[in-house]
């Protein structure tokens, strides 16, 4: 039986596994690494993030992406120069080599309830018990596809998350529906490889974060009026990506309404210059149904003052982004299921990322309801990684005697309450 089962090698369950590492508890992370970046996003994205706010988590924070830079000679800053994908994607496999060499690359197809915790199926038929199972699955299995474009076949919808290599688009014609960064991105590169490619949203405008000024830092009045904070300038934001565990007081219906609200759709300052005047846009439009008809796909959108459009294209890709639902997580057994306490679709956690079932914890994207709009970056893993490091070690502490948990420092056997 092992204390800990990691599911999850992006950014969240590499932080967390680098926090639990010096321990001596027994845990095992499965996974494959980094592959939200590696395969899911498009090649020649830049990250909408700050560097200082990209970073993957290790509790000394001896390994930020800004050292990474450094090793490999890449040009970095914290906040004037865009990470790159390819920079961000290699920080993830050199952090797995350098923190998490455990990493074993196996999907969990099956979670069940045993009477010390759970069992584990994975996709190579090995069956594992583990006292406490930390989900970090990320955006992998939320994407959401409009109900009315759902019913057509992959090969004339998908989800943005189904595209790394545009090249297959080449030649073709391509409508992206929606308005934030995930559409605008790929409508940018799309044209680049030379795709007939429109951009279909319901804003009125497309907005976009402002370009930093480089080399002139921001005034005394600039920082007070709009502090920078790991969720982009603002009081708000700061408040939401320095203050987790206060966020996690409001009230359940106010941290719905923040997390849908706050950071509303909005591209990178450097996917302007790449799509306004480039790419057709059809903006304050809805889309009311799709068909196929003579192998194109023939799109009706409605603005709000009714006026409607038709549009023919070979492909919609539609970037509506990913909607959390435990009920789509099939490796969970029928029971968990069942038991999972949830709002709004994710899963209702306490102060320690725990759900309603006791011992299986969520983080990132499936903790934002809880922990508020930070959840959803790579700079909210930090404080889960710390928050959970404390937690593990006390559920684990109460569970088995500490002379074997060797690696616990005496303060925290102190805080476990058995010191
Ligand atoms: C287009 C796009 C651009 C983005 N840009 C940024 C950005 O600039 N900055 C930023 O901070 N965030 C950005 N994000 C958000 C980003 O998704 C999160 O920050 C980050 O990926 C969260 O990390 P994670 O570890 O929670 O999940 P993910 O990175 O999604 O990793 C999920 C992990 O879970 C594993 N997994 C899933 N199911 C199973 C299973 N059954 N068994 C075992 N393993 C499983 C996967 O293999 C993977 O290793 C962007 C997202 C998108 C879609």
């Amino acid at each position: 039986m092992l204390d800990i089962a990691i599911i999850g090698a992006g950014p969240y369950g590499l932080s967390i596994a680098a926090y639990l590492r010096s321990l001596g508890l027994s845990f095992r992370i499965f996974g494959r690494l980094m592959d939200s970046w590696q395969s899911h996003m498009p090649k020649g994205m830049l990250l909408k993030s700050d560097g200082f706010a990209s970073n993957i988590y290790d509790p000394e924070h001896s390994f930020t992406i800004k050292r990474f830079c450094a090793d490999r000679g890449i040009v970095y800053s914290d906040n004037e120069i865009p990470v790159s994908l390819e920079t961000f994607t290699a920080y993830g496999m050199a952090f797995k080599e350098r923190l998490v060499p455990q990493l074993e690359d196996k999907l969990l197809v099956g979670l069940e309830r045993v009477p010390k915790g759970f069992q584990l199926k994975l996709d190579d038929g090995e069956i594992v018990e583990a006292g406490r199972v930390v989900l970090a699955v990320g955006i992998t299995h939320f994407q959401h596809i409009p109900a009315n474009l759902a019913h057509l076949e992959p090969e004339f919808v998908t989800h943005s998350y189904r595209h790394r290599d545009l090249e297959p688009f080449r030649g073709r014609s391509v409508v992206i529906l929606g308005g934030g960064a995930s559409a605008t991105d790929l409508a940018g590169l799309l044209r680049d490889v030379d795709v007939d490619v429109q951009l279909v949203a319901r804003q009125s405008e497309l907005k976009f974060h402002g370009k930093p000024q480089v080399g002139k830092p921001r005034s005394l009045w600039r920082r007070i009026r709009s502090p920078q904070s790991g969720l982009g300038p603002g009081w708000r934001s700061r408040f939401y990506a320095n203050s987790a565990s206060t966020f996690h007081l409001l009230p359940e219906r106010l941290r719905l309404e923040i997390v849908r609200t706050h950071l509303g759709p909005s591209g990178g300052w450097f996917a302007k210059e790449k799509v306004v005047g480039r790419v057709p846009l059809l903006l304050g439009y809805s889309t009311e149904n799709a068909h196929v008809h003579n192998g194109k796909v023939r799109l009706t959108a409605r603005s709000a003052n009714g006026s409607q459009r038709e549009i023919i294209t070979d492909h919609v890709i539609t970037a509506t982004g990913y909607k959390v639902d435990t009920q789509r997580l099939q490796f969970l057994s029928a029971e968990i299921r069942s038991k999972l306490e949830t709002a709004g679709g994710s899963p209702v956690l306490s102060s320690t990322f725990e759900s309603s079932v006791p011992g299986l914890y969520f983080v990132g994207i499936a903790a934002a309801n809880s922990f508020g709009p930070g959840m959803r970056f790579a700079f909210g893993a930090g404080f889960t990684a710390e928050r959970l490091r404390q937690a593990l070690v006390k559920s684990v502490s109460r569970g088995r005697s500490f002379s074997s948990v060797p690696g616990m420092a005496s303060a925290e056997k102190e805080e476990a309450g058995t010191l």
